[in-house]
């Protein structure tokens, strides 16, 4: 079936660090003047979404809020279905805002829900034991993502999934995962686009949860050569991409040659 919407990651895909990847401004207005529809799926717990559009201008990359899918946002619209009002938040940057403009209080005593997103170096033991008690206590753990790790600017970096896999581990405990790879994150961002599976591709550098997600969802998965890909995880994975391309700005080409790995 022909492709007629996209889901696009962002960190690793239009940017590393603060660099955008070459091509993919013209990618995005090309994208736009054939008349495609796309919405951008992050796995980024360090930002809102208002941040994360403020911060891609900065890179020549013009994006609105609205189209930004986050676990953040995913995560306080589902306490806020669930009649969650408190949350013990464990994330950097101000990610709390996602939860704050959904109404929702960010403390640690009382709380509804224990958040764990990427908290980066404010991760610290303490924190990390005060979330373990109260899921201990029967708080419900959500994971904004499980991710193993992501490109930095100075090399590989652990994710929030080790530290979610952490708690787990000391509790006993399952997470609910907001990110990619969960069909229902995928699914909200279809939904927002009024697209089908079948017809939506998505570009990732996450062989696993931008990849195996989409795939495991209908969509086609087109993997990058850039950001976080490494040979050996395309070489080992559970399952090959439909398409390999170089980098974001091969996107159009792919699209219109539909060329294969
Ligand atoms: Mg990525």
């Amino acid at each position: 079936m022909k492709i007629r919407n996209l889901l696009i990651d962002l960190d690793g895909v239009l940017y590393v660090g603060d660099r955008p990847i070459p091509g993919a401004a013209e990618t995005l207005a090309w994208l736009t003047r054939r008349n495609y529809t796309f919405r951008f799926i992050s796995n980024s717990t360090r930002r809102s979404r208002t941040a994360i559009a403020l911060r891609l201008a900065r890179m020549g990359l013009d994006i609105r809020p609205s189209a930004i899918f986050t676990p953040a946002a995913a995560a306080a619209a589902h306490i806020r279905n669930l009649g969650g009002s408190v949350v013990h938040l464990l994330a950097t940057g101000d990610v709390s805002f996602e939860f704050e403009e959904a109404g929702l209080v960010c403390r640690q005593e009382g709380a509804d829900f224990v958040v764990v997103g990427d908290a980066g170096d404010a991760f610290t033991y303490r924190d990390l034991t005060l979330a373990f008690r109260n899921v201990l206590r029967g708080v419900p753990l959500l994971a904004l993502e499980k991710d193993r790790y992501w490109m930095g600017e100075d090399g590989l970096l652990l994710s929030a999934g080790p530290f979610v896999a952490a708690i787990e581990y000391a509790s006993g405990a399952r997470a609910e995962l907001m990110g990619k790879p969960s069909p229902d994150f995928f699914r909200m961002a279809l939904d927002s686009m009024n697209a089908i599976p079948e017809e939506t591709a998505m570009a990732g550098d996450d062989i696993l949860t931008d990849i195996g997600g989409a795939m495991e969802c209908g969509m086609q998965g087109i993997l990058v050569r850039t950001g976080k890909f490494r040979d050996d995880s395309l070489r080992n994975a559970p399952r090959a991409p439909d398409a390999v391309i170089d980098s974001i700005a091969d996107l159009p080409s792919f699209l219109v040659g539909g060329s294969k790995p």
